[in-house]
């Protein structure tokens, strides 16, 4: 992984002005993950999807992590601060690629769900239509004995039992944030989406810096290209010259 330029950021926000938040973690990867083709960005895993998510966020924005929520006991707001390194689960990235699930005299082999996955489900109506795909998608082979199954026809609790196997074989990508209410003491773990989360941050990022691109071009008439390859410091400290 290496650390993309303020330019390659703000070309990768102005490319993620539309579209989902799945395609725009693959956006976050494509700027930064060149261990990976994009292809294999696509087929990883979620839940090491997000981890390698939280190691750009680090890069980019520090190891805190400040987050709000509203008590859904007393509806206070409550804010945390957590380190990207107590959000990182260990073995993040050794998720088997296939998985196995036997009950009911049928043995079921699946894969864990990917960014892929995530863009074919954005088109489901509702929620249980996005269940049936993933699980169409997912599973690979469902069978007892010699006979085949068809991953819609197995049995409802076979398909939730295979829907919390996934969730179990790949943690990061389900991964809960600890809070507690000071007000009444009311503790609950939403869950945190890291791709979410950083994006927002990046959107705020870029139009703080595109606000400084401004400021530094009206001042002395430098293309937005040089301002972008200033230093943080030589920016900043151009910043407070110009200042009025
Ligand atoms: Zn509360």
């Amino acid at each position: 992984m290496h650390t993309p330029t303020p330019a390659q950021l703000l070309q990768v926000w102005e490319r993620g002005g539309d579209p989902s938040a799945a395609a725009r973690g693959l956006l976050l990867l494509g700027c930064s993950c060149d261990e990976y083709s994009a292809e294999a960005q696509a087929a990883l895993p979620l839940g090491r999807r997000d981890a390698l998510l939280l190691e750009l966020r680090e890069r980019l924005f520090g190891a805190a992590i400040d987050a709000v929520a509203a008590c859904p006991h007393c509806a206070a707001t409550v804010e945390a601060t957590f380190r990207c390194d107590d959000l990182r689960l260990p073995h993040a990235d050794a998720a088997a690629s296939m998985l196995e699930h036997a009950a009911r005299g049928i043995r079921v082999q699946f894969r864990l769900p990917d960014s892929r996955d995530l863009l074919a489900l954005e088109n489901c109506g509702d929620a249980e239509a996005a269940r049936a795909l993933l699980l169409e998608r997912c599973v690979l082979d469902a069978r007892s004995g010699d006979e085949a199954h068809e991953p819609r026809s197995l049995p409802h609790e076979l398909q939730a039992e295979i829907a919390r196997a996934m969730a179990q074989a790949d943690p990061q990508a389900d991964l809960q944030l600890a809070f507690r209410c000071p007000h009444c003491d009311h503790e609950w773990q939403p869950l945190f989406d890291i791709a979410r989360f950083l994006w927002q941050e990046l959107h705020a990022w870029a139009l703080h810096m595109l606000r400084e691109v401004d400021t530094l071009a009206q001042a002395y008439h430098w293309a937005e290209a040089d301002i972008l390859a200033l230093s943080p410091r030589r920016r900043q400290a151009y910043l407070e010259l110009c200042a009025p």
